[in-house]
């Protein structure tokens, strides 16, 4: 199938200058902390213009003796992500709009040093640790009061967030310099990140092995795929913590930027934002995103839920099962749309409700509240604790594995039109027609396709 987002009239000019070269040069001004910035680019840097996709590295820095690098992952068709081998963090998404308009759709620090400062000792009264594209493991979001019990044991972990622990605990999977491999073949890139968590890392129980693999695709889609093994029974939620503004990053907040969900029900929370156990239904309640509407039209609803979390921050459960369509954004603006595929339980959709204003991104502005949102796919926070959500156990013997897809198009776009007639997307057995505007349904299809395209080479 051919791509719904071909080559347009972008000049060169502007292309070198919004691509990754440009970017990456940018990140290796300004150290501090325990990250040493590499002295020189090594000029690999740059996406490939034309043709077809490549991946490239540089060293951009040191974290605790060990060589960090940032990779350049290119589709030839003007979508660039960085992706740094510490804490396997997405550091930025060039995707082009309607116009052929390439911006960086992804919150992100300009240097490594911003990146280890910020996860390991953020400014007291700041945003704290705002895991900007990180992988997010052992287990993603709170575990309440820090304490699990499995067959009879119980364990205890530090609480980073109190009276919780968030995101795997300090120092967790988004701090280490993970070992990275990358794969190039003719429909896509990838990079390979491994990371063996030891026993008692964190308070957790067994060795976990995990491999993340990102993939982009000719077709303008950014796969995540996610494998863990263990030697002791334990428990594992793996994502990814990627802020996206379709805008551009540092361009203000996403109120007016439109959200689908396709989720019948969300898990409310306490007020240290851990579950209470409930399922209850969005309709009827600011959570109800079953139908496209602007991120910001409930934000400020008098809603308990909202004043709890400051915004959104909330685990919604997603309809059906198996690799689906999820969730459809879209910037009414530039036309930038993005579709977001997985095989989890649930997305936290987070309005980055703790940015306070005190932390300088990528192109130089300061994030605020609301300037960017997530959707973290993954098992129920708190899972441990809850009997009734979705097991998050590991044992020996069995492989954890997910995979999400975050796939970018155009509204309106004429390319999508091809599409329509091409593979149409794996629904699951869910009637996905309330989910998928028009031309959201046809980018689907070219997802798809794409998917099936990588799991064949997958073997
Ligand atoms: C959590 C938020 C937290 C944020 C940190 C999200 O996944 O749900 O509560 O503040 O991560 O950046």
């Amino acid at each position: 199938m051919q791509s719904h987002l071909e080559e347009r009239s972008l000049s060169r000019r502007d292309f070198l200058k919004l691509g990754g070269a440009g970017l990456a040069g940018s990140a290796l001004l300004g150290t501090g902390g325990r990250a040493r910035a590499a002295a020189s680019r090594s000029g690999q840097g740059s996406p490939s213009g034309s043709g077809g996709p490549s991946i490239n590295r540089q060293e951009w820095g040191e974290v605790d003796d060990q060589t960090v690098y940032l990779y350049t992952l290119s589709n030839g068709r003007r979508m660039t992500v960085e992706i740094t081998n510490y804490g396997g963090i997405v550091r930025s998404i060039l995707v082009p709009d309607r116009a052929g308009r390439v911006e960086n759709v992804a919150l992100g620090f300009p240097t490594l040093a911003d990146y280890v400062e910020n996860s390991t000792g953020p400014a007291e009264g700041g945003s704290g640790s705002t895991y900007f594209g990180a992988t997010i493991g052992r287990y993603a979001n709170r575990i309440a009061n820090g304490k699990f019990t499995l067959d009879g044991r119980t364990y205890d972990l530090p609480k980073n967030n109190a009276p919780n622990t968030l995101h795997g605990g300090p120092d967790a999977f988004n701090t280490r310099v993970w070992d990275a491999t990358t794969e190039k073949q003719q429909d896509f890139v990838a990079l390979k990140l491994a990371y063996t968590d030891p026993d008692g890392y964190n308070g957790f129980p067994g060795t976990v092995e995990t491999e993340v693999t990102y993939g982009l695709t000719n077709d303008n889609e950014l796969r995540i795929d996610y494998r863990a093994t263990t030697d002791e029974p334990t428990v594992i939620n793996l994502t990814n913590h990627t802020y996206f503004n379709l805008a551009g990053e540092g361009s203000g907040d996403i109120h007016d930027q439109l959200l689908k969900i396709n989720a019948d029900a969300y898990t409310p929370t306490d007020d240290t934002l851990i579950p209470t156990g409930e399922i209850s239904p969005v309709a009827g309640t600011p959570f109800d995103f079953r139908t496209m509407k602007p991120i910001g039209r409930d934000i400020r609803d008098d809603d308990e839920q909202l004043v709890l979390a400051h915004g959104y921050d909330h685990n919604f459960v997603l309809d059906g099962s198996g690799m689906r369509l999820v969730s459809v954004a879209e910037d009414p603006q530039s036309g930038r749309v993005l579709l977001t595929y997985t095989d989890q339980p649930g997305v936290q959709f987070y309005t980055g409700n703790f940015l306070v204003g005190d932390l300088v991104g990528t192109g130089g502005d300061t994030y605020r509240q609301s300037d960017g949102f997530t959707l973290e796919t993954q098992h129920f926070p708190d899972s441990p604790n809850q009997p009734d959500f979705p097991s998050t156990v590991l044992k020996p013997g069995e492989e954890f594995t997910s995979t999400t897809i975050y796939g970018f198009t155009t509204a309106g776009s004429s390319d999508l039109q091809t599409a329509q007639t091409t593979d149409m997307p794996e629904t699951g057995g869910a009637n996905l027609g309330p989910l998928l505007g028009g031309t959201a349904l046809l980018a689907a299809g070219g997802t798809l396709a794409l998917r099936n395209r990588m799991k064949r080479a997958d073997g």
